[in-house]
């Protein structure tokens, strides 16, 4: 059977959720597909926290999109009774002269945002569970936190099933077109076709299968998180005594962490920024141990006082990376009623309720107020013969 809709959202995760809440918000009628069930842990947007901070050592350009994205976070969790937004403050850890503590400081400093830059002694001081080296500093932002991914799915979902939107899981999308005429696409399922006035490609991990007439120069890495009881238990470890943290190693790994935010018998949470191995999102496997979490454990060092104690967890996770680690969300170059959204490089979680904001502008307006020109899909470092160095 086939049906005829405003918008059909491709992917019901992290992006495309929020796309459909705010396609649906806005009053269009909209279709979302998505393959698995709701907040599953196959794609990019499990594992029960993400950081969330605005002092951004990747870019200065991307605080107003944060700064957007608190609001919207706050007011999601408003729309559905819970709280999404935790701040519990955050530590960029590293010698001055890193890139965690020299981006994030001139980020802050060029938009206001509120800090304080600790020396290793005041770090020791304040945390005592942290062991800095000598020359190491220490930035503070107190707005810094995290939020449930798996919370913050859920709520876009609600919100959008509240306005109407019709999402359809267990529903794969096989293939796309769009008409030439600039006007509808045809999106097949495993289960019939939509016919829709735009469509939203947010696949996340899959998006080279579903775009591959761009040949985008996207990598899935798999990432590997670590649950951990620390020797001596979670007390040092709660909201309040400490806050997250990542720690730029002298050899510029960038392993980070988590207070105990679940069940104390849970632990707290490792992970270690980017670098994970290229693999491939239908064979990867999900299943992760010991062997998966040493890297992590080999950058974080004796840096933290009781870790990494007793392993009481592991999880896969997914990265979709591009060669300069920026989104890409635009139009697609040739079809103008197709949006792309992929590319989120491992740190696009925190931004999915104004990625879905500003996908709903670019559908409804064909353009956005949103500074988005580091996303283009066009851009040099996207060419398949360019970028990577
Ligand atoms: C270990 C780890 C730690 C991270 N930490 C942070 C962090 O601290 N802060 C932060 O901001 N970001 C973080 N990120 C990154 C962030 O989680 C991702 O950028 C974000 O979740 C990507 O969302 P997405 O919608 O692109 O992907 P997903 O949430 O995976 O959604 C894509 C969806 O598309 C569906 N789909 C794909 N193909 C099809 C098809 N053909 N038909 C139907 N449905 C389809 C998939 O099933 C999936 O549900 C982390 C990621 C990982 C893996």
């Amino acid at each position: 059977m086939t049906r005829s809709v405003d918008v059909a959202v491709v992917g019901l995760g992290g992006v495309g959720s929020a796309a459909a809440a705010h396609l649906a918000a806005r009053g269009l009628d909209v279709v979302g597909l998505e393959r698995f069930q709701p907040v599953h842990a196959m794609g990019s947007s499990h594992g029960r926290s993400r950081i969330i901070r605005q002092a951004y050592f990747e870019g200065a350009d991307y605080v107003p999109l944060l700064r957007r994205t608190y609001e919207l976070t706050e007011r999601l969790g408003f729309d559905v009774g819970r709280e999404l937004l935790h701040t519990v403050g955050g530590l960029f850890i590293g010698a001055e002269s890193s890139r965690t503590v020299t981006g994030s400081r001139a980020s802050a400093e060029e938009h206001g945002i509120a800090y304080e830059l600790l020396d290793a002694a005041e770090l020791r001081r304040r945390f005592p569970v942290l062991r800095p080296a000598v020359d190491d500093v220490a930035l503070l932002e107190p707005g810094a936190g995290y939020v449930v991914p798996e919370d913050v799915v859920a709520a876009h979902h609600a919100v959008a099933t509240r306005a109407g939107a019709d999402l359809r899981f267990g529903a794969a999308v096989t293939s796309w077109a769009a008409d030439p005429s600039g006007e509808g696409v045809e999106v097949r399922t495993s289960d019939g076709t939509v016919r829709a006035g735009r469509l939203v490609l947010a696949p996340g991990a899959w998006a080279s299968g579903l775009l591959a007439d761009l040949g985008l120069p996207l990598v899935v890495e798999r990432q590997v998180l670590g649950w951990f009881m620390p020797d001596g238990g979670v007390e040092p470890f709660l909201p309040g005594r400490l806050p997250i943290w990542i720690w730029e190693v002298p050899d510029g790994r960038q392993p980070y962490g988590f207070p105990a935010l679940e069940a104390p018998e849970r632990g707290v949470k490792l992970a270690l920024f980017r670098g994970g191995p290229p693999c491939d999102p239908d064979t990867v496997d999900r299943t992760a141990g010991d062997v998966d979490v040493a890297p992590i454990l080999d950058a974080l060092g004796d840096r933290v006082a009781g870790l990494p104690g007793t392993r009481v967890d592991a999880a896969a996770c997914l990265y979709t990376t591009t060669p300069d680690e920026h989104f890409v969300i635009g139009a697609h170059p040739e079809h103008p009623q197709v949006i792309v959204a992929c590319g989120f490089s491992g740190h696009g979680f925190k931004f999915t309720p104004v990625i879905g904001e500003l996908l709903a502008d670019l559908v409804v307006d064909g353009a956005t107020p949103h500074p988005i020109g580091l996303f283009d899909p066009r851009r040099p470092a996207l060419a398949t013969d360019g970028g990577r160095v």
